[in-house]
């Protein structure tokens, strides 16, 4: 049976956001859940903390008034802080260490593997309905 696929041309800035990110949570799955939220931040692009204790997972914030571009960039950058945090590898003093340099690039690469918007395909840009 083919799989149920999304023309994400036809899915608004948030709503990419949030089919980006289950795309992450498919290919990179953290042994904890992770939940997205977009809102409005005072003073950052955006967050990643644990949600309660830790033992309920994480939460990434999305500073809502950032451009589609910087939306993508920081979801990258934060989901990267995700799997540090759930991989244990995550320094306080150093957030940007190379454990974190290294997901970076994890989580980039899934991003340009998924992701089919910045390639010349004109046509419709299918991705799996997650
Ligand atoms: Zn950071």
């Amino acid at each position: 049976m083919a799989k149920k696929t999304v023309d994400i041309n036809k899915l608004d800035n948030n709503q990419k956001i949030r089919a980006l990110f289950k795309i992450f949570k498919k290919h990179l799955p953290l042994h904890k859940p992770v939940k997205l939220i977009i809102r409005e931040l005072a003073y950052d692009d955006g967050m990643c903390g644990w949600a309660g204790d830790g033992r309920k997972g994480f939460v990434i914030s999305i500073n809502k008034n950032l451009c589609y571009n910087c939306k993508i960039d920081t979801l990258i950058h934060e989901y990267a802080h995700a799997i540090t945090m759930a991989n244990q590898t995550y320094d306080p003093k150093e957030d940007h260490d190379k454990c974190w340099g290294e997901q970076f690039a994890v989580t980039y690469r899934c991003f340009l593997k998924h992701w089919p918007e910045y390639n010349d395909n004109k046509g419709p840009r299918l991705i799996e309905r997650l």
